[in-house]
């Protein structure tokens, strides 16, 4: 389906009228066309405001959610941000847009190869997307500005705790994945960490290892 500008207004004015009010969000949300990271049957649905499936029994957060998450995070242009939760690749699409440089990872080493193909596509040079368990992070390239996670957990996880910078943001929802999650804001201070609860979300559980799937 195209993306028409109308198609593209009725999507910024849902992004909107869900509280996305950030100028630089609304701005990076118009640039990245979410078309291409939604294949087969739900094509024609990439531009309404809903969640969809994608491969490996994942999920396509809903626009408004990346666009919640994306504001919460606060993403300065001299900022590494890392994803846990590569999924479509649509978030990192967008944080690209907002970052100095996005690391993605998942799991799944077929989201993460299609997702790189996409990256590619759209001329897209600041994103490092790996297969690997967010739930460790991504010591190797740590500490980082801001960390996202777009799969549920328990608790924050430990190590991206410890992968954050002082003054850094983690976003992440928590809770169980069959009950009400919430969206919890960390802020890491010289200190200790603030906590701030956000609001409620639905997202999949974020599972230990590395999946074999091919
Ligand atoms: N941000 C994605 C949506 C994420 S869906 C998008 O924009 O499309 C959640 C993703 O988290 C899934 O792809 C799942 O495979 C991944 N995931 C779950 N547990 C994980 C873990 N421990 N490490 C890395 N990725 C994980």
């Amino acid at each position: 389906m195209a993306l028409t500008p109308e198609i593209q207004m009725q999507f910024l004015f849902a992004l909107r009228s869900h509280g996305v009010t950030d100028a630089k969000v609304l701005n990076a949300m118009e640039k990245i066309d979410r078309g291409p990271f939604i294949r087969g049957h739900f094509a024609d649905r990439a531009y309404d405001d809903m969640p969809l499936p994608i491969a490996c029994g994942q999920t396509i957060s809903q626009p408004s959610v990346v666009g919640l998450m994306t504001q919460a995070l606060n993403v300065s242009p001299r900022d590494k941000v890392l994803e846990v939760g590569t999924g479509s690749g649509y978030q990192a699409a967008v944080l690209s847009q907002l970052a100095r440089r996005v690391y993605t990872v998942d799991r799944h080493p077929r989201l993460v190869r299609e997702a790189r193909v996409i990256f590619d596509g759209l001329d897209i040079t600041n994103i490092t997307a790996l297969t690997a368990d967010g739930s460790h992070g991504l010591p190797d390239q740590a500490p980082f500005d801001r960390i996202l996670v777009t799969a549920a957990a328990e608790d924050p996880p430990g190590p991206l705790l410890a992968q954050l910078k002082i003054g850094g943001i983690m976003v992440v929802p928590v809770g169980q994945s069959d009950a009400v999650q919430h969206l919890i804001r960390v802020t890491r201070s010289e200190t200790g960490f603030d906590y701030n609860e956000l609001r409620p979300v639905r997202f999949v559980p974020l599972v230990e290892g590395v999946s074999r799937e091919e």
